[in-house]
């Protein structure tokens, strides 16, 4: 008995086993990142893992396989921040998720999930147009849309390099998290006006938490990134375990 897991991920998949998985499931996932600066204690691709990952894990356990990921978001007010390479124009982010859905749906796929791991306003806005206008002029593939700062169970909510990402990839890969990259606590605190942990000052790169929006991530709790994790875990299975059965309705 052959103890190796099942490959899910399309570029490593020869045509045979892509044709079983087909039979088995029809499902692809497009896992969605960006190339941006997350502070000093965070690769500048962390949206792409965790997106990828919990696409990974949803084709295991539900069925489906998972795209390369797509790695050029939209931009967003810290588009010039260091090591951040977004794209300006809806039109040309939407046009090659257009092209990919398009050769999905013409090799037979009937549910693409769309997984974005990076969730800024325009990112959002353009993803839900483009399901909207893509299942309304399409019936032989239905278009799924989920964003990682959307499960509504989760206790934590989506920031920037702050508790909420560094929670999730800690989790996933432990050694891309390095929080003493960071100065600690003790010698140098958030210095939060008000409280504010998403405000201007955070953009200004003297801070010490420069370039990250949301709480202090050098507080965050590892049973809480656990429970984060399985949240949102069971959430992505049982939204696309609930979207591909309304196909077959
Ligand atoms: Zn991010």
């Amino acid at each position: 008995m052959s103890t190796t897991p099942t490959e899910v991920c399309l570029e490593r998949m020869l045509p045979y086993q892509i044709q079983a998985r087909m039979q088995h499931m029809p499902i692809v996932y497009v896992p969605l990142g960006a190339i941006e600066y997350h502070g000093l204690h965070l690769p500048i691709g962390l949206d792409g893992f965790t997106a990828h990952a919990l696409c990974e894990h949803a084709a295991r356990q539900v069925g489906g396989m998972v795209m390369p990921t797509n790695y050029y978001g939209m931009t967003g007010s810290i588009g010039h921040h260091p090591w951040t390479i977004l794209v300006d124009d809806e039109s040309e982010f939407e046009a090659i998720l257009w092209t990919t859905l398009r050769r999905l749906q013409d090799f037979g796929v009937k549910l693409s999930v769309l997984f974005t791991g990076h969730f800024g306003r325009r990112q959002l806005a353009s993803l839900e147009a483009l399901e909207e206008r893509w299942n309304q002029e399409n019936q032989e593939m239905r278009v799924l849309f989920l964003a990682i700062n959307r499960c509504p169970a989760a206790k934590l909510q989506g920031d920037h390099g702050a508790i909420f990402e560094t929670s999730l990839l800690a989790q996933l890969h432990p050694s891309l998290v390095q929080l003493d990259r960071l100065p600690s606590v003790k010698d140098q605190p958030a210095n939060d006006p008000n409280g504010d942990s998403w405000g201007p000052h955070r953009r200004d790169q003297s801070n010490v938490l420069f370039g990250i929006l949301g709480d202090d991530p050098r507080l965050y709790d590892p049973a809480e990134a656990k429970d984060l994790l399985d949240t949102l875990q069971t959430w992505v299975h049982a939204r696309v375990s609930d979207a591909y059965q309304n196909l077959e309705r």
